[in-house]
């Protein structure tokens, strides 16, 4: 079996989908692993490192020749992948909802196109989830970013000079990114609060020294809510939620936000009106930013300043940190792959509960459930 791994065409996408480590990996499984040129080097991979684990190194076109599994961070065009065997899998993440077209292109292409954004959300995949490992890192780097534009300190420091008070930090969405945002803000001695619409997290907050400010009037969703993931909240839960956050924003500093609802749009949390109540110089990041905003005035890839308020809304944060996150989802990539190894076959072998939730398209045809 010949796994290819193919540099990154998206644009600012740092990130390669392979490991020095996991190319070793796959070579021990029995495959054979071959990388375009280049492929890492944004990644702090070069192509040496990938030689010294036993890849061959190539164009793309002899990266892909033959290649049964193919890899990527962001799923090429299936164009992009002539030569490849005939319904070769392509393992990597594919923003099925954003992006149907490009499914299409797989399915008109014979590919079996697996993404790992579907990954189920149970204990045995916990390795295989790319969106936790990606997430975890980009909430430690959304509170690195908001310090980059914060014209204060987050501690508070006693010096000859005076006291420096402590950055007040309020975190919204405290799912695998807010839990990594609330424990970075405490390192860097903000005060922090935060929030969510699953009961569960509250415990959670606390437990990381954080103050957890929920909604009382209305029921949120009870516990971890369906495989973690939040839905859609009432009209009566958003007003509630919206006279909560009125209230707190306007004492904060830094407010992160990262609530995401699978297959919508990202829920508005924060209005044009709160931002104003909030002190100059205050600083929002949206991690949501791509995925329609949490933030009234947001725009992807850009800083914007409302009200004397910086709103932060990077592109793709993960690939801010691109060698650690890279290093993560080659593993997701591995874990995954090695876990529905079958010997004989020398190939993957899924099982129905992981197949048929990641498997995007199979014989021609869109196959998964989602997209019907
Ligand atoms: P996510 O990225 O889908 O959403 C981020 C957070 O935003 C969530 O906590 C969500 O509840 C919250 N949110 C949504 N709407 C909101 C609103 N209107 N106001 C405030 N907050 C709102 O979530 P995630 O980070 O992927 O993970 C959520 C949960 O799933 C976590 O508890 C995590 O531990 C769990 N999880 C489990 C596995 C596994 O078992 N394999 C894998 C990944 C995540």
């Amino acid at each position: 079996m010949k796994i290819a791994v193919l540099k990154e065409l998206a644009s600012g996408e740092r990130r390669v989908s392979a490991s020095a480590e996991t190319v070793k990996k796959f070579i021990a499984l029995g495959a054979t692993v071959a990388v375009e040129g280049g492929a890492g080097l944004q990644a702090s991979v070069a192509d040496a490192d990938y030689a010294a684990a036993g890849a061959t190194i190539g164009d793309r076109a002899a990266t892909v020749k033959g290649a049964g599994i193919i890899l990527g961070v962001q799923a090429p065009d299936a164009a992009t992948l002539a030569g490849a065997a005939p319904g070769a899998i392509v393992a990597a993440s594919f923003n099925p909802f954003g992006e149907r077209a490009k499914v299409d292109g797989y399915a008109a292409a014979g590919l079996e196109a697996l993404a790992m954004e579907f990954m189920p959300r149970i204990t045995r995949a916990q390795s295989m989830d790319i969106l936790s490992s990606q997430s975890n890192l980009a909430g430690y780097k959304a509170v690195l970013d908001a310090a980059a534009e914060y014209g204060r300190a987050f501690p508070m420091m006693m010096t000859a000079a005076g006291t420096v008070s402590a950055a007040r930090a309020f975190i919204m969405g405290v799912g695998v990114a807010g839990l990594q945002a609330i424990a970075t803000a405490r390192r860097l001695g903000a005060q922090v609060s935060a929030t969510d619409v699953r009961a569960a997290t509250k415990e959670q907050i606390e437990s990381l020294g954080a103050k957890a400010i929920f909604v009382e009037a209305v029921k949120g969703i009870e516990g971890e809510g369906t495989g973690g993931y939040a839905t859609e909240m009432s009209d009566e839960y958003k007003a509630a939620q919206a006279e909560l956050v009125s209230s707190h924003i306007a004492k904060q500093d830094i407010v992160i936000t990262t609530a995401l609802i699978p297959g919508r749009p990202a829920p508005r949390l924060i209005s044009d009106a709160q931002i104003a109540t909030m002190k100059p110089g205050s600083v929002i990041v949206d991690l949501a930013v791509e995925q329609g905003g949490n933030v009234e005035g947001a725009v992807a890839g850009e800083v914007v300043e409302r009200h004397g308020v910086k709103i932060v809304g990077h592109r793709n944060v993960p690939s801010r940190l691109a060698a650690d996150t890279s290093a993560l989802f080659s593993r997701n990539l591995y874990n995954f792959l090695s876990a529905f190894w079958d010997k004989e076959k020398n190939a993957p072998v899924l099982d129905e509960e992981i197949g048929n939730a990641i498997r995007l398209t199979q014989g021609g045809k869109v196959v998964n459930e989602r997209l019907l």
